[in-house]
């Protein structure tokens, strides 16, 4: 299941992260990384998605699970 702990490792923009996970993150939705570093799934430099804000994290509850 999607939970913090993973997106941190995942180290995706949020367009990655709503479009891998059939999510609809806003950006009030998340806390990014101070500084813009590069998606680990589209390769662009932007803004890293540290965490979902703790009130949030409801929505995670309907990501849609890749493999592994
Ligand atoms: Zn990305």
């Amino acid at each position: 299941m999607l939970n913090n702990k993973k997106i941190k490792n995942l180290g995706y923009c949020r367009s990655c992260i709503n479009d891998v996970y059939g999510l609809n993150l806003k950006k009030e939705d998340v806390f990014i990384y101070e500084f813009p570093g590069q998606c680990k799934n589209c390769k662009r430099m932007g803004n890293i998605v540290a965490q979902v804000r703790p009130s949030k994290t409801w929505k995670l509850l309907g990501a849609r699970e890749s493999d592994g």
